[in-house]
């Protein structure tokens, strides 16, 4: 005698498969058999997509197909179908999402780093580190460590903040140059104020602070 894991229906014989009567089964197997042909489908474009967009959402797609399997089996009382095989794609995803995310910001990174050193003007210098702390921002619901995301936005932001405190120098000094003292102190003393306020420590920015200082020194002069 056997019972059925689902319904519970007794039988004379025992089932074939996985404990369950004909009809479960077939009912069971229909709804996997469906989550195995997303599956596929998904993990072969994660692996062959070259749109990160695509090898991300597909990635994501994957994990969420997985509980839904988990959870299909619990359902059906064949608590641990393929328990193992889930568990391995499970975490062969995992590893691929990351992979794709780190490469990805290592290319957003550089496309910024290129963009930035084409621009002509403090706009253009500092508009692709925006960018770039915006990119980044759409992959987080695709990175567990979000530290990485919180680096990555204070570093944009401090090259802006770098590009800002260059721009605010050579105002300086052409206005130094000019003989407009006032607004040479005036320039130099807001990018002081910039430096000051960054998230840099001002320990590690001594020396400029210091070569700043001794400029506004010599205009007072
Ligand atoms: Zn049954």
């Amino acid at each position: 005698m056997a019972r059925c894991a689902n319904c519970n229906k007794w039988s004379l014989f025992t089932f074939p498969s996985e404990g369950l009567c004909p009809n479960c089964s077939n009912q069971f197997h229909f709804e996997w058999d469906q989550y195995i042909r997303i599956l596929t489908e998904s993990v072969k474009l994660v692996n062959t997509s070259r749109k990160a967009d695509t090898r991300l959402s597909r990635a994501k797609l994957v994990l969420e197909k997985v509980a839904d399997m988990r959870a299909l089996a619990e359902q059906f009382g064949v608590l641990d179908y393929h328990g193992s095989a889930l568990s391995s794609q499970k975490e062969e995803i995992e590893q691929k999402l990351q992979e794709i995310t780190t490469s990805e910001i290592e290319h957003l990174k550089d496309e910024a780093i290129k963009k930035s050193e084409m621009g002509t003007t403090l706009r253009g210098k500092t508009g692709p580190y925006a960018k770039y702390a915006e990119k980044i921002e759409k992959l987080e619901e695709y990175i567990s460590d979000k530290s990485i995301l919180i680096m990555e936005r204070e570093w944009a932001k401090n090259q802006i903040r770098k590009l800002e405190v260059e721009e605010l120098k050579k105002g300086a000094e052409k206005a130094a140059f000019k003989g407009d003292k006032k607004k040479a102190i005036d320039k130099y003393k807001d990018a002081l104020f910039h430096i000051k306020t960054d998230e840099i420590p001002d320990e590690q920015q001594a020396n400029e602070i210091e070569k700043i200082e001794s400029r506004i020194r010599e205009l007072e002069a």
